[in-house]
């Protein structure tokens, strides 16, 4: 592509799209003129690649035709959303004025533009390029003097976020938030632990310039976007934490030119608050996504029950952060729990909820300018149904069945009286805005009636002058006798349009007194009359003054609503809140999940429990889920913390894990939990390392990436985490395999003394239960029955008595003699289990000819079969000998 050429010699208008393209260098600059936006030079090309448009030229430059392409403003979005997923930045530069107030300056005058937003994956807020359901966070990485520190905001929302982490804990805290753009230092990237922390965050990485996330120019920065005199309101916060944030609002100061939302003063968690959780786990758990990056068959989507877009994504970041505080963690299940006993009031909540429209969003594109009265209609009716909703509660004063605190609180938030320039911003809005709402102000027809008395004239006036107009159609056409219709476009305003053949008589003398002719097309003539005319420029007048009274109310109620961002905010939050809440009681009826019990102890009593999942999945096959126990204990007297779990494969051993895990999960996210009984010690790390998923993206081999995160748990796990390990060792040789999966059991019990789930197919980790003081053996149970293998999903104590191989690799359709042949050489080997087995005296593989007739005739037995010798000729038995010969 060409690049983009040098200033020198532009005319007026392309020297606007120099400067900002100059200041906007790696972004696409979305220029506009009238009703488009007009690319040139290589965003030209680059556009009209990505989107499949057409590439044309404008003008000239230096002698050349400028390349350009062009997309209708009103179909904008839709253009972005593309771009953005593409991976480009857009810079989106408007008329700044009306053409008109251009010329008044002087005939030569072009039209004022600037830069008003950069657009970046981050920083999206409408609605149509947003999944309503998910966050979309922008997220900020710094390391300072050792410690390291990740800041966030959801722009769509103004919530910001800080977390001071170790540099180690840089992928988890990242995970955690699942950003889609992450602002890093450039120095970074040449720090491995924080690029290895960038590719399992996902999300577009914008390098930063180092210099902006200097501590000094970093506070500097955050006091004007706060515009606080100091930041001591905001708690201590160590100089990573400053520079993450003081980046995020440098990356706002250029994209937003200036306009922002209500943000929130940074919510501070640390390590010692959330359950840390590595991107390995996360994924292998499937928690929000499944590997293959969809939210169908997330953990997730099976218990999310939420009727509100915000909902959703409260529930969402609950689940990605599980809590620490058994405090915190009962508030949530008590809320939950009240809404399991108050079931009438749970219906009708969810019932009211499901109209509520998702005012945070709403609020922050008015805040950023980019809203319309659409956006103050959300947020009116979301005011309303929050209301509603207290009303709903109101008939619970009896002090027997207060709602317990998370509730009451939101409930507090909702109730209009309790704020009243809330309620007087919603008795505003109420009376003023209409009910039938453009998505723009400046396409008017929203204000209503009686409000304004200057804006119910013009449109009086506009409407009586209409009226007039049809009177004048009639009349026009009476009195001369022609077919004539009167229409309107935007270039002539009205006028009178007839037939080329009607038009004669209006062109020649008299009646070409009264008509002036204005524009001949193919088939029709355009004419005007001086009364039209003027009818015409009485009309636009009023339309036009009906319009800038209504976009100043637009601007008025705007700003009010600005005004009152913080109990908006705390109101829509607080619907958030109730919807989760009655959302999770509501799964937990359906399919029956209980209150845990979460405490500091180091237990881990699970019983009867469930993988939500797999559970939905094999119902859905018509089957029942087998419930399991899962006791371990890290404190009891000869109570094991480390469990070798056994078993064949397909009997069920990974969902075991993962359902264990999940479990922790869940309760300390503050969700009930798919068991008849759960009682938790606080888990403060969880590892998983299950199934075998290849990362060839990355150049590593299966067992190399197992052994990597392996390391990772051995090295992090402390006596308060829980790990799951599936078939560590599988990738390497029997000997190697087992050697390495001994000495990790030996490790997590020794050094991490963590609580750990630990399935393995080497049976000889039996033996660690007599061994080592803290471990017990448990299999899933299979049985044979008639030749058939029957998997029963119930883990018991001790080992598996045998692997059953040979009856999954016969279940899974491997020729029977392979199978046959396999149970001969197993036969074999468990003769002389005591060492490695001579497998030299076996017969060959060939003249293994029994299982054959067990497992119906052979094609050359067949083929045998249905040969009739004597009605052969000589030549035909010969033919039929080379035909069977042909068979081996
Ligand atoms: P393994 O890890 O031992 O190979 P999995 O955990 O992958 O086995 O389970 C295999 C299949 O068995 C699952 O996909 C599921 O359909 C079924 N399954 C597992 N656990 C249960 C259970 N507790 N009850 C019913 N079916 C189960």
């Amino acid at each position: 592509p060409t690049s983009t050429p040098d200033a020198t010699g532009a005319s007026p208008v392309m020297a606007q799209f120099f400067d900002a393209k100059a200041r906007q260098p790696d972004a696409l600059v979305f220029f506009r003129m009238g009703d488009f936006y007009e690319l040139f030079f290589e965003d030209a090309q680059k556009a009209a690649a990505a989107l499949g448009i057409t590439l044309t030229a404008r003008g000239q430059h230096g002698g050349q035709p400028i390349p350009m392409a062009g997309v209708p403003a009103h179909a904008m979005e839709a253009y972005l959303a593309k771009l953005i997923r593409a991976g480009f930045k857009v810079a989106v530069c408007e008329q700044l004025e009306d053409p008109a107030e251009a010329k008044k300056r002087g005939s030569k005058s072009v039209v004022r533009r600037d830069v008003v937003r950069v657009v970046t994956p981050g920083t999206l807020t409408e609605d149509g390029l947003l999944d309503a359901r998910g966050a979309n966070r922008l997220a900020a990485v710094s390391v300072r003097a050792g410690g390291a520190a990740v800041a966030s905001v959801e722009l769509s929302t103004g919530e910001v976020e800080c977390l001071a982490v170790t540099v180690a804990g840089l992928a988890s805290a990242l995970a955690a938030l699942g950003p889609s753009e992450v602002l890093v230092p450039d120095r970074l990237f040449a720090d491995e632990a924080v690029s290895a922390a960038l590719k399992g965050a996902g999300g577009f990485v914008q390098p930063m310039p180092s210099a902006l996330a200097e501590p000094g120019a970093s506070e500097a920065r955050l006091k004007r976007l706060y515009g606080v005199e100091t930041l001591d309101g905001f708690g201590q916060l160590s100089g990573a934490e400053v520079s993450a944030l003081g980046l995020i609002a440098a990356h706002l100061e250029t994209t937003q030119a200036g306009k922002l939302p209500a943000l929130s003063a940074p919510r501070r968690a640390g390590e010692a608050d959330v359950m840390v959780i590595d991107p390995a786990t996360r994924t292998s758990l499937e928690i929000e996504r499944t590997t293959t990056g969809s939210r169908d068959g997330s953990l997730l989507a099976a218990i999310d029950r939420t009727v509100t877009a915000p909902g959703a994504r409260l529930l969402a970041s609950r689940l990605a952060r599980p809590l620490l505080d058994p405090a915190a963690i009962d508030a949530r299940l008590d809320a939950v729990a009240w809404f399991c006993e108050h079931r009438a009031q749970r219906q009708r909540l969810r019932e009211a909820l499901k109209g509520m429209p998702d005012m945070a969003r709403a609020l922050s594109r008015l805040a950023l300018g980019r809203g319309g009265p659409r956006d103050l209609g959300a947020v009116r009716d979301g005011l309303a149904i929050g209301e509603a909703v207290t009303e709903l509660f109101a008939s619970l004063r009896d002090p027997l069945v207060q709602p317990p605190e998370e509730v009451a609180q939101a409930l507090r938030a909702l109730t209009l009286p309790l704020h009243a320039e809330l309620a007087a911003f919603r008795a505003l809005l109420s009376e003023g805005l209409g009910d039938e709402l453009p998505a723009q102000a400046r396409d008017g027809g929203f204000v209503a009636e009686g409000i304004r008395p200057e804006l119910d004239q013009a449109r009086a006036l506009r409407d009586d002058s209409r009226r007039v107009v049809a009177a004048l159609e009639a009349r026009l056409a009476g009195e001369s006798g022609v077919a004539l219709k009167i229409r309107h476009n935007a270039v002539l305003g009205y006028f009178v349009e007839c037939t080329a053949k009607a038009a004669e008589p209006l062109m020649a003398p008299p009646l070409n007194a009264t008509f002036i002719h204005r524009q001949t097309l193919a088939n029709q003539v355009r004419f005007t009359t001086v009364e039209l005319a003027e009818l015409d420029a009485k009309i636009a007048q009023a339309a036009e003054r009906a319009l800038a009274i209504e976009i100043e109310t637009f601007e008025a109620w705007r700003e009010a609503a600005t005004g009152v961002a913080a109990p908006i905010q705390a109101a829509a939050q607080a619907a958030a809140v109730l919807d989760v809440a009655s959302a999770l009681a509501e799964w937990a009826d359906d399919v029956g999940a209980t209150r845990p019990v979460v405490d500091r102890s180091s237990a881990f009593e699970a019983e009867a429990a469930r993988h939500p999942v797999v559970e939905a999945a094999v119902r859905r096959a018509g089957e029942a889920f087998t419930p399991n126990d899962c006791r371990l204990d890290g404190a009891g007297v000869g109570a094991a913390r480390l469990s070798i779990v056994t078993g064949p494969n397909m009997a069920g051993k990974s969902t075991f894990l993962r359902q264990n895990a999940i479990l922790a999960v869940l309760a300390q996210a503050g969700c009930f939990v798919p068991a008849k009984r759960l009682r938790l010690g606080v888990v403060d790390r969880l590892f998983s390392r299950v199934g075998a998923g290849d990362d060839l993206a990355r150049g590593r081999s299966t067992f190399m990436m197992e052994m990597v995160e392996t390391a990772a748990i051995l090295s992090q796990a402390t006596p308060r985490s829980l790990v799951i390990l599936d078939e560590i060792g599988r990738g390497t040789a029997t000997y190697d395999g087992l050697a390495i999966a001994w000495a990790c059991a030996e490790a997590l019990h020794e050094t991490n003394r963590c609580r750990a789930l630990f399935a393995t197919h080497y049976h000889e980790l039996a033996v660690l239960e007599g061994r080592l003081a803290h471990v017990s053996n448990l299999s899933l149970k299979a049985k044979e029955w008639n030749g058939e293998l029957i998997f029963l999903h119930e883990a018991g104590p001790g080992p598996a008595d045998r692997s059953y191989g040979v009856q999954v690799a016969k279940l899974a359709g491997v020729p029977s003699p392979v199978v046959a042949r396999a149970k001969q050489v197993l036969e074999r080997l468990e003769k002389e289990a005591a060492g490695p087995a001579n497998l030299d005296d076996l017969p060959l593989f060939a003249a293994v000819a029994e299982p054959e007739a067990k497992y119906g005739p052979s094609k050359t037995e067949e083929a045998l079969a249905a040969l009739d010798p004597d009605g052969m000729s000589p030549r035909e038995a010969l033919d039929a000998l080379y035909r069977l010969k042909g068979l081996m």
